[in-house]
């Protein structure tokens, strides 16, 4: 579980492949003239923990930590209104796609910090959540990351399916970093994979995810998954000028290993430009877009134009939204933003990120500024 190393003048800790701890190095070996390795892995103050694969600040959440799970759109629980909830245990991703709507990745030119929630702690929220709405519930594990860097994803994926209201629980991946083990291990408790892969071309590969991407790793991935009792849903993101020739051959990969048993084979997406996200040059209209899938349902006869009711998902009573815009606000920053002059604040049982440039422990009095989905966003005053 631990492998450690030299890095320049620094003793590195890799914890579950995802956390590092790092210290220099004399320091480290000051400290081991009167403490364990352990003790000083897990107490002393002057480590540096980073997410191995970004290589920024880490961020543990749990309870004691008293960061409520709820208002902030990178990591928690969203419920936006329906039977599903989006359950989001990490943050940061091993892969840099040139059309990320998150600008994820260690090219990230915006983000500052990562975060990694406590298992235990997201499961007892999202059951109170859960609870809350009633039987039904598709738990997703998704977010600002590679949800299967999170070092306890098999804890997770047991956890949420043991939970009563939960009646499907699935998790949206790009495939890079999943073991036969891992598939193996979640059979039971996991019911569908949404799995990213845009293009089946190695070269053109590497240039959409911004890293060497293991090709053929991810597509022999898909076809064990498709011959588990877990369903698999592919699920391309359409970059016009870039990869249109690639989509109907991934229609063919997907209709070829036995995608979508329960579920659509193929969920493929348009490249929408998201503020904050990374921008292509060519964005396609809606029009042409539904046209084309519309076409290619006719040649492969595969339902490519989907809604949420496919995968069963309705309206549902939301969790009451306990902050509104325009509400003036004092609070203490309890924790360092995401972004660049972000810092989170708590209010009412809300995380609320707010942009201000004074440090964590100061207060801050601001307004809120966006509501939406029970996500909270406010501006210092
Ligand atoms: S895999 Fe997803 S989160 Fe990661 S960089 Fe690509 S689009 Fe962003």
């Amino acid at each position: 579980m631990i492998t450690e190393y030299d890095a320049g003048n620094e003793k590195v800790f890799l914890i579950r492949r995802l956390i590092e701890v790092r210290f220099r190095k004399e320091t480290y070996e000051e400290l081991l003239k009167k403490y364990s390795k352990e003790q000083v892995i897990q107490f002393a103050e002057e480590k540096r923990v980073l997410h191995h694969a970004t290589k920024r600040n880490l961020h543990y959440i749990s309870r004691e930590s008293q960061i409520p799970l709820l208002g902030h759109a990178a990591f928690g629980l969203i419920d936006r209104g329906t039977n599903l909830i989006q359950v989001r245990p990490l943050t940061g991703c091993n892969l840099c796609c040139i059309f990320c709507s998150v600008d994820e990745g260690r090219e990230s030119r915006t983000k500052k910090n990562d975060y990694i929630v406590d298992p235990d702690y997201l499961l007892e929220e999202y059951r109170k959540i859960a609870e809350f709405k009633g039987g039904g519930i598709e738990a997703h594990i998704d977010g600002q990351a590679e949800p299967f860097l999170y070092p306890y994803i098999e804890e997770l994926v047991h956890g949420l399916k043991n939970i009563r209201e939960t009646e499907v629980v699935s998790i949206q991946t790009n495939g890079t970093v999943i073991s036969r083990d891992m598939i193996d291990s979640l059979e039971k408790s996991l019911d569908r994979v949404n799995l990213s892969i845009s293009a089946l071309d190695g070269a053109l590969a590497d240039r959409i995810y911004g890293v060497k991407y293991p090709l053929r790793k991810v597509l022999e991935t898909a076809e064990y998954i498709a011959n588990s009792r877990i369903d698999l849903l592919i699920a391309p993101v359409w970059l016009p000028g870039i990869n249109d020739h690639e989509i109907p051959k991934i229609i063919e990969f997907a209709l070829e290993i036995g995608a979508g048993k329960r579920w659509p084979a193929l969920g493929i997406q348009k490249y929408i430009p998201y503020r904050g996200g990374r921008k292509l040059r060519h964005v396609m209209s809606f029009r042409s877009f539904y046209s084309k899938l519309r076409e290619w349902e006719q040649e492969y006869g595969v339902k490519l134009l989907l809604s949420p009711k496919d995968f069963g998902i309705e309206k549902r009573r939301r969790l009451p939204s306990l902050l509104r815009k325009g509400e003036v606000y004092f609070a203490r920053i309890a924790m360092d933003g995401r972004g660049y002059g972000e810092r989170i604040a708590v209010v009412k049982g809300r995380a609320v990120t707010v942009i201000t440039g004074k440090k964590p422990g100061s207060g801050v009095r601001f307004v809120i500024t966006r509501v939406k989905d029970g996500i909270y966003l406010g501006e210092e005053i």
